[in-house]
């Protein structure tokens, strides 16, 4: 019998899991804790339109918020904010807050999120991480009083984003990125090239196959010395090179951790009454005998309700078995991917040109055995949702 429910995280997938756990007749107390101390807001918008738009910044959440009164009273939930959880022991049902408190609870879903990687000498200023909504009021102001040269360490899709954010702003760009190529493992060689082009159509220098030596500047950042012995003057660094899941705090809580915290295939831990959504839950993939962790909004969002349900039944009923999906939105393009593609997978272009002019739009078939297994679209909307839908509905139909 749960009588009450702590949901560590107030962001997306937290707000979700406790949504699920109310829309399925979840009537005990419902206590959510998070470290920053804004109710969930949504983060998507602060790499792109949050960076880029004009007028006085909103003080508050604005268009950002993910609850509305109407919404709050539906969860009726108590909100402990700006303080963060440093402690789970599952055998007396704790969850120790970093002020001292401890709350006693009968289940706990984890949703800490990721934080992003830093590289060594970061702490200097004109230098930033974007994961915050405080993070991006930093970097959004120092864009407009100071900077005219932007480096973006770092060209995956968080690092493109404000790299084409800083163009519209009419800066100099430059993006450096350690691996010969972006976006590799997530696109495959073919239409990480694609999208790497994106870039030099809109004017950024995408510098690639060099990493970082060290950044220069003694009060403030001056520039980026590049391993290769380059240095690019700089006013303000975006450092951009990927985010790690926030599971410190759950050291010594007996729950497997391994870049991730480890759950089945429905977000149930091996501990009882404990689960685990969004960017911090490493998932078990049936029949695979491998795991893996998302870093996308959709499955955060969607994970929430699958967990409720298990966390409920006191085992797993349902698998999270949602088609991975992802979008990211560049020099005005939108691109969208979804499915699951493998190492070797075959590129069908069935829309447009990707090799000679991916920014005016293509859409492009993943096929494995002639079956496809992902699509990714630039600029095509319509058909990718259209293909979408049908991969979802299974692996084994042949999408034309
Ligand atoms: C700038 C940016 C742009 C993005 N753009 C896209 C996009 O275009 N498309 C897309 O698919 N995805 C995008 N994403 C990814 C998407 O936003 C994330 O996948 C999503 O936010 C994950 O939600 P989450 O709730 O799991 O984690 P988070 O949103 O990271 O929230 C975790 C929360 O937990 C809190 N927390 C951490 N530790 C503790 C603790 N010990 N105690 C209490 N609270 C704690 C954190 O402060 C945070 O508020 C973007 C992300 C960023 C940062």
């Amino acid at each position: 019998m749960m009588r009450t429910v702590t949901v560590v995280g107030a962001s997306l997938a937290g707000l979700h899991a406790a949504r699920g756990l109310r829309d399925q007749g979840y009537d005990g107390r419902l206590v959510i804790v998070g470290e920053e101390r804004h109710r969930p807001y949504d983060r998507p918008p602060l790499s792109k339109e949050f960076l880029t738009a004009t007028g006085e910044p909103d003080g508050g959440l604005g268009k950002l918020a993910l609850t509305d009164p109407e919404d709050e009273a539906e969860l009726d939930a108590e909100w402990l904010l700006g303080v963060r959880a440093d402690r789970l022991d599952p055998a007396s049902g704790a969850v120790g807050l970093a002020d001292g408190r401890t709350l006693r609870t009968d289940g706990v879903v984890i949703a800490t999120g990721a934080a992003p990687r830093t590289l060594r000498a970061t702490a200097l200023p004109g230098v930033h991480t974007l994961r915050t909504l405080d993070d991006a009021r930093r970097l959004r102001a120092e864009l407009r009083a100071a900077a005219a040269r932007v480096v973006v360490i770092g060209a995956g899709f968080i690092g493109a984003e404000v790299a084409s954010s800083c163009a519209a702003l009419g800066l100099d760009v430059t993006v450096v990125e350690a691996a010969p190529l972006p976006l590799v493992p997530q696109l495959g060689e073919r239409m990480a090239q694609a999208c790497a082009s994106l870039h030099a159509a809109h004017g950024v220098s995408l510098l690639c196959g060099t990493g970082v030596a060290t950044l220069r500047g003694t009060d403030r950042v001056t520039g980026v010395e590049l391993a290769d012995g380059r240095v690019l003057p700089a006013d303000v660094v975006v450092v951009g090179v990927g985010v790690r899941p926030v599971t410190g705090w759950l050291e010594g809580s007996g729950l497997a951790l391994d870049d991730g915290v480890l759950c089945d295939e429905g977000c149930a831990t091996a501990l009882p009454g404990v689960v685990a959504v969004g960017d911090v839950a490493r998932l078990a993939r049936p029949g695979t005998g491998g795991t893996v962790r998302a870093e996308h909004w959709t499955s955060a969002a969607e994970q929430g309700a699958v967990a409720a349900r298990n966390l409920l039944a006191g085992a797993t009923v349902e698998p999270f078995g949602a088609l991975p999906y992802f979008w990211s939105d560049q020099y005005g393009a939108r691109i969208q991917f979804a499915g699951r593609r493998e190492p070797g997978d075959t590129v069908r272009i069935a829309e447009g040109d990707s090799d000679k002019d991916a920014a005016g739009g293509f859409l492009a078939v993943y096929e494995r055995d002639a079956i496809p297994t992902a699509v990714l679209a630039v600029n095509r909307p319509k058909p990718f949702t259209r293909l979408r839908r049908e991969l979802a509905r299974g692996p084994r139909l042949a999408v034309r």
